[in-house]
């Protein structure tokens, strides 16, 4: 089966024909690129072809998101959004899910918060809304959880309970538990609360497909555990898998990997085998990334230690002696200098044996988030890949003047990276962030927030991406850190037809009006996943 889109604007992200108006499509591959003539000619001898005039509307490769956890997003997107201006809302809200859901079953949510609602709320509460299931909502601060009369009926939890050490549970002027627990007395009832089964999973991913595509995502790279590997699985046997996945391994399971022979890149172009995920250090937020000088004005912090340089090694050298990549999370210029220094004592190892016919490992490095001053050069030169969530700098930017001051001039530094020969795949950490992915175009290219801050020429505006290398990140340059370059992230011949239709070109449009973008199209493989047009 062939068709033709034609009377398009195609930015193809292919040297040989970076600009073009049509393009034709046969057996979910793409037959051709070029002018409309030139696709009419080609495909003349092909009498059954349907042909799409687009009106002009501009085309982008499918966009590959290449850091985000989607057993994570997915039932995010059925738990209780609790964050509501009123108490009543939140209870409409888990009237509305206990209706959808049958009696008995859980019913989980989170993001409350006493102070909005000007007094906690209590059990008897959650009863009004959903009294034949059990109910546990955790308070956005994550330092408490609201629990209804079931759930502290089936927690045994009375007026003569005694909290647990390092908890409370909170009680009425008659010391009738009020169904607030505090810290560790919320595991009283989340104990309780079954995990979700592979199955469960597959079937909470399948809506979490459809906002995919409707943001242009036709790929992503998942960093989530081994039931969200299965439910992968259980959906690709369905045939029901819909997004391009790589699937990242977690370190917990090297062995098992290497037990089993598995390789980085192995799989096919619904589900492959990516890179051994490790964590270094942990976070900018809550000042824990690991530092090589303390964070601003805290002299004695900084910041900690997940997996030293020493452990990282011992994983890092028997992951790459079997054909595992290493895709490592690092935050502080310490984590990040400790990795670079594993991966340059790595490649010599690697070119040392020769490397046994495979293609080179695609280490990856996670965030790239602060890098310091001497260490700038040293992926491009070690051939890693910068896997970088453009929303994460304009998010964090006020936390990194505040904790990291002038050291910020080497943090998000995509622009420096890119020039010192880095790769760059981008991506989102979703659910941390949105996996809008014209959100981060509109991040890395402008470095300021929606709303403009922090001024017209944004954060650390040297920096700045053009908006060809932006999707780049998002295209050829996460392709690759997956392994599939040769199958997708540019409209080129031969290659699968992903490709995504936009409301407007992002290549001339304003820079701001750029996280506006509308999709009105999604195709994967020469099929629409969703089309508005
Ligand atoms: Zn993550």
């Amino acid at each position: 089966m062939t068709f033709l889109l034609l009377n398009a604007n195609l930015h193809t992200l292919d040297p040989q024909r970076p600009h073009a108006t049509a393009l034709a499509v046969r057996d979910g591959k793409i037959l051709a690129v070029g002018t409309d003539d030139e696709i009419r000619a080609h495909t003349s001898t092909h009498p059954h072809t349907e042909t799409i005039d687009l009106g002009g509307k501009t085309i982008l490769p499918g966009l590959i998101d290449s850091h985000l956890h989607f057993a994570w997003y997915a039932l995010g997107l059925q738990a209780v959004e609790a964050e509501t201006p009123t108490l009543e809302a939140c209870l409409a809200r888990v009237a509305a899910k206990a209706k959808a859901t049958l009696a008995g079953s859980w019913i989980t949510g989170y993001g409350w918060n006493q102070n909005v609602w000007a007094a906690f709320p209590s059990a008897a509460d959650l009863d009004r809304a959903a009294p034949a299931h059990p109910v546990f909502l955790r308070a956005k601060s994550g330092h408490a959880g609201w629990a209804n009369s079931l759930a502290l009926k089936m927690a045994g939890i009375t007026a003569e309970t005694r909290p647990p050490p390092g908890g409370d549970i909170q009680k009425d002027s008659q010391g009738e538990p009020t169904g607030i627990l505090l810290e560790d007395a919320m595991d009283l009832v989340e104990r309780l609360i079954p995990d979700k089964t592979p199955a469960e999973i597959a079937e909470a991913m399948r809506p979490a497909m459809e906002n995919a595509w409707r943001v242009g995502l036709t790929g992503i790279h998942d960093f989530d555990g081994r039931k969200c590997f299965g439910a992968l699985q259980m959906l690709k046997e369905r045939g029901q898998l819909g997004l391009r996945v790589v699937k990242q391994i977690r370190v917990a399971y090297l062995d098992y990997a290497v037990g089993l022979g598995l390789r980085s890149g192995f799989g096919d172009d619904w589900l492959r085998v990516g890179n051994v995920k490790v964590f270094l250090d942990g976070a900018l937020g809550p000042q824990t990334a690991s530092m090589i000088e303390p964070y601003d004005g805290q002299p004695d912090n900084y910041g900690i230690v997940v997996t030293d340089k020493e452990a990282l090694y011992e994983y890092a050298t028997k992951a790459a002696a079997h054909g595992l990549a290493m895709t490592v999370h690092a935050i502080g210029d310490k984590a990040n200098h400790d990795l670079l220094d594993v991966y340059e004592t790595i490649r010599g190892e690697e070119s040392g044996r020769g490397d046994s016919g495979g293609r080179p490992l695609r280490h990856r490095c996670e965030h790239v988030q602060l890098l310091h001053a001497q260490d700038y050069h040293r992926l491009g030169q070690l051939k890693a890949t910068a896997s970088m969530q453009p929303i994460h700098a304009t998010s964090d930017m006020l936390m990194s003047d505040r904790y990291w001051g002038k050291r910020g001039a080497g943090a998000y530094a995509w622009r420096t990276q890119l020039n010192a020969g880095a790769v760059l795949a981008f991506g989102s950490d979703a659910p941390v962030e949105s996996f809008n992915p014209f959100w981060g175009i509109h991040a890395a290219v402008t470095r300021r927030r929606a709303d403009g801050s922090p001024g017209p020429e944004g954060w650390y505006p040297e920096q700045r991406l053009t908006v060809d290398e932006a999707v780049r990140g998002y295209t050829l340059g996460a392709a690759y850190a997956g392994y599939m370059e040769g199958r997708v992230g540019s409209l080129s011949p031969g290659k699968l037809a992903d490709l995504v239709v936009i409301d407007r070109d992002i290549y001339t449009c304003a820079p701001m009006e750029i996280k506006d973008t509308v999709v009105l199209g999604t195709m994967i493989e020469g099929e629409w996943k969703y089309r508005a047009f």
